[in-house]
């Protein structure tokens, strides 16, 4: 076995760093990772539904032994992430949470203390307090994008401090150099959850992120029809505890959604550009609408921390967040008239989703913790898809009006 996770995490290093290391990003992202098959020159590399692998001898296999373990489909895909994020590694989870619940496994010890942002998914503040409190790992939710709340934050040791930035849903946005200079000095990790922007809008591991983690089940795969997660990093040791961690918890990522994903992602850049662009042809319309109250998008001049979300991030990405001047019962008939975009709890897919974090995604959050993290109950979610920006325009034109 031991044999086994050593080829795996040196067939990683190669496949990222010798033969894509001067490509381009648009170029690693239809490229990276997955060769055309050797055996038949099939463009698109097969999907291994396979358990076990037959070994020429004792001791002697070719890499894989069982699927649990790793997976051919799946070890490509992870090259093409950890390229993607301009690091050697990476391992592939069956969700976004089994990679959190990897992370966690991997890293934390009862007694342990660590520092998470106040905004992020509401299934993560669920994961750290639910279930990882029961076994003795102290969480504090902190204002991450506050300088002096994370510096009060780090006086006492943490393992690491995990961000999401944006945060979801409320589009806070953390200063990584500045969350990882911090972290250095208090000997803590830095975890950043970029599911939000993916790598073809922010890099942290460029800017000093120990680990970049994503649920590949929103923007990464892009077509609302998988779930998957990530774990991506530099470190060799951190690359060891996280494939330990999967294998005995048997987290791992099955090989069709990983095909899926492989090719999903070939279309990321072009994606996030048009995710991007209609975002803020949507946010304009909001911002410009007497029932709207407040906008939130990173791309908005108006956007409270603009100039932070200018230099960190290539653009302002998919997600706007807006209230209603009638409060949550007008949010209710907006998010039940809408006909094109649809009322569901995902983000980051081809289709537009309109979502009420306060009773789905974030449902599960504690009342006082959603008020301090801004999640309030009148916040309407929107995750803006690639169809036509004067489309959607009309539809939430129309459902504003209802
Ligand atoms: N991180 C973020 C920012 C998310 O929005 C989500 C899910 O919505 C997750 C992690 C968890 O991912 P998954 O649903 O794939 O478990």
């Amino acid at each position: 076995m031991a044999a086994t996770e050593k080829q795996i995490i040196d067939g990683v290093t190669e496949g990222s760093d010798s033969t894509f290391v001067n490509f381009s990003f648009d170029t690693l992202a239809l490229h990276a990772g997955a060769e055309p098959d050797p055996a038949t020159g099939a463009i698109l590399p097969p999907i291994y539904q396979t358990t076990t692998y037959r070994q020429e001898a004792v001791g002697h296999d070719k890499g894989f032994t069982y699927s649990r373990s790793a997976n051919p489909t799946v070890s490509a895909l992870e090259r093409r992430l950890a390229a993607l994020e301009g690091a050697e590694f990476c391992t592939c989870y069956g969700t976004g949470l089994a990679a959190t619940t990897a992370l966690c496994l991997a890293l934390l010890r009862a007694g342990d203390r660590v520092v998470v942002s106040q905004a992020v998914y509401g299934g993560t503040v669920r994961l750290f307090q639910q279930v990882l409190g029961k076994f003795g790992v102290a969480t504090e939710f902190v204002d991450t994008s506050d300088e002096q709340a994370l510096t009060n934050a780090l006086a006492e040791p943490a393992r690491f401090i995990f961000i999401e930035t944006p945060a979801n849903p409320t589009l806070k946005v953390t200063d990584i150099r500045l969350a990882a200079s911090l972290a250095k000095n208090a000997r803590a990790l830095l975890i950043v959850d970029n599911t939000l922007l993916t790598p073809a809008l922010q890099r942290p591991l460029d800017l000093g992120a120990d680990v970049v983690l994503h649920s590949t089940t929103k923007f990464i795969e892009g077509h609302n029809a998988t779930v998957g997660g990530a774990l991506i990093t530099r470190e060799p040791k951190l690359q060891e505890q996280f494939y330990f961690a999967r294998n005995a918890t048997g987290a791992i990522q099955s090989p069709f959604p990983a095909w899926l994903t492989l090719q999903g992602i070939k279309t990321l850049p072009l994606r996030m550009i048009r995710h991007s662009e209609n975002a803020r042809r949507v946010a304009e319309f909001l911002s410009a609408h007497q029932e709207v109250t407040k906008v939130l998008y990173p791309g908005l001049e108006s956007f409270p921390q603009f100039e932070l979300a200018q230099r960190q991030q290539k653009s302002g990405g998919a997600m706007i967040a807006f209230e209603l001047s009638g409060g949550v019962e007008a949010g209710i008939r907006l998010m039940n008239s809408v006909r094109l975009c649809a009322l569901a709890e995902n983000l980051g897919a081809a289709e537009t989703l309109i979502t009420h974090p306060a009773s789905m995604t974030h449902a599960d959050v504690p009342n006082a913790q959603r008020e301090a993290a801004g999640i309030t109950d009148g916040l309407v979610r929107l995750s803006v898809g690639l169809e036509d920006p004067g489309d959607l325009i009309s539809d939430l034109g129309r459902a504003l009006s209802c």
